[in-house]
């Protein structure tokens, strides 16, 4: 299952309503109440704000374990080249560098 893709299929359209007088103002079709204003008045824009600030945390988190991994893995490479007793050989031939365990 996509996760991100199931809550994008959460969204909601804006209500539409065969007498447009009806329908939310946001309504692709229209509507004939313009006394009602241009803003959304059905909830549409709400649920799908919070869909959306879902699907944010829900990246943001995903990027987040990713970094972690990275990093306990780098962490793991660096401690297995010290432990090898080659890690300033191969710092020296890469031109990289260990700060605090991490290579940069
Ligand atoms: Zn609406």
């Amino acid at each position: 299952m996509n996760i991100i893709e199931e809550l994008l299929s959460l969204k909601i359209r804006h209500h539409g309503c065969e007498d447009t007088w009806y329908s939310c103002p946001k309504h692709p079709d229209g509507y004939a109440n313009k006394g009602r204003g241009t803003e959304c008045d059905c909830g549409a824009d709400e649920h799908n704000d919070k869909v959306d600030a879902v699907i944010a945390e829900l990246v943001l988190l995903q990027v987040k374990i990713h970094r972690e991994e990275r990093d306990s893995a780098l962490r793991a490479f660096s401690d297995a080249l010290e432990e090898l007793g080659i890690e300033d050989e191969l710092m020296r031939r890469s031109g990289m560098c260990l700060v605090g365990g991490m290579v940069v």
